[in-house]
């Protein structure tokens, strides 16, 4: 037990990834290490190699989010549900940690996502304190991250097809409040995006439009559920106002979710959502520059609704692996359907910014 443990580390913005050898660690109680069934390259991660977010500890070993069984514990470990967790389980985790639960952001704005303590897995903890990342064989569970059981219904590789994306689109769904019937829009085809379509459907929504490119993207976001994909590349706005129109009784849709991360996106979106409709932003995970907006014709009114939506929290992880186990026929598992090992990282690193892929799913073992 005591040979090292093969991880991929991001040193610093640009840089090509490095593969270094860690020490096994010891485990203090309420610990465990989980050996890595797989994690992913997702789009977080392109902007952690570009040096797009902020407060980033370089060097990191990204894959915030992963999946895989525990190899060794340390007293009594026990799942979000209170049931023990033992060594065999599959298991997966909520990448936030330390969430403080006292703070202002914690207890009085309700806001834990802007707690300034938190730390997520694979973006804010530094590769000096440990295995804190998926792009490893081997992933350091610290006393109090919380964990579940993954079902057995779910194979690791749909987990990660969902992964983080789908995650940030249970959170986006709660805050949109579709109603049975709602027309929906939805801005930009990538992980976030595809399974916000998803979701949508499963929500009750009555037509969905999808917005975004490549047409390989946008066939997965057919099988996702919209009812018409639109080519960003190959249509205007004009046209995409239109063919959102001719949906809906010319009024435009009752939500907008915006999953592109593009300014562009948000005065485009502004004008696809109908009179009392609601906008949600929740693509804008790092800055993408300004956007021009008329307040008076684009908001006020329109009596419109904007709300941002920043991160996850535990119930929508919770939520995230509910869907996976009762809804098999969505092809979640499609989104990351590439794999790649440690030493192709910067491969699917390349793959990811290109845009070839929504994700990669990585497998610290092939
Ligand atoms: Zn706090
Ligand atoms: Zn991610």
């Amino acid at each position: 037990m005591s040979e090292p443990i093969l991880a991929a580390v991001m040193t610093a913005p640009r840089r090509p990834i490095e593969l270094r050898d860690f020490p096994r660690p010891d485990l203090p109680a309420g610990a465990a290490l989980l050996r890595t069934a797989c994690s992913e390259v997702c789009g977080t991660d392109v902007h952690l190699w570009h040096g797009r977010l902020s407060g980033v500890p370089y060097p990191i070993i990204p894959g915030h989010v992963s999946a895989g069984t525990i190899e060794a514990s340390r007293g009594r470990i026990t799942g979000i549900d209170g049931s023990e967790i033992h060594e065999g389980h599959r298991v997966v985790f909520f990448d936030v940690h330390r969430t403080c639960g006292r703070c202002r952001a914690c207890t009085v704005h309700r806001t834990p996502t802007r707690c300034a303590s938190r730390r997520v897995y694979g973006i804010t903890d530094p590769a000096s304190e440990g295995l804190f990342g998926g792009w490893s064989q081997a992933v350091y569970l610290e006393p109090g991250v919380a964990m579940a059981r993954l079902p057995d219904a779910i194979a690791f590789d749909d987990y990660i097809g969902g992964g983080c994306g789908l995650i940030t689109a249970v959170h986006m769904i709660e805050r949109a409040e579709i109603r049975l019937g709602d027309s929906v829009v939805v801005q930009g085809t990538g992980a976030v995006g595809l399974s916000a379509i998803a979701l949508a459907r499963l929500s009750g929504a009555s037509r969905i439009v999808a917005i975004g490119a490549p047409e390989s993207r946008l066939s997965l976001a057919r099988e996702m559920g919209a009812d018409v994909a639109l080519d960003v590349t190959r249509t205007s706005v004009e046209e995409r106002r239109q063919a959102v129109n001719d949906l809906t009784y010319d009024e435009c849709a009752d939500v907008v979710l915006e999953a592109a991360g593009a300014a562009a996106a948000v005065p485009e979106g502004l004008d696809l959502v109908r009179v009392g409709g609601r906008y949600v932003i929740g693509g804008h995970y790092t800055d993408a520059g300004p956007a021009t907006i008329n307040a008076h014709h684009q908001i006020n009114r329109k009596h419109l609704e904007i709300r941002g939506c920043w991160g996850s929290e535990i119930r929508h992880f919770l939520r995230a692996i509910a869907i996976l186990e009762t809804n098999p026929s969505i092809p979640f598992r499609k989104i990351g359907a590439q794999r790649y090992g440690l030493e192709q990282i910067n491969d699917a690193l390349a793959d990811a910014e290109a845009l070839r892929i929504p994700k990669a799913l990585v497998d610290p073992w092939s």
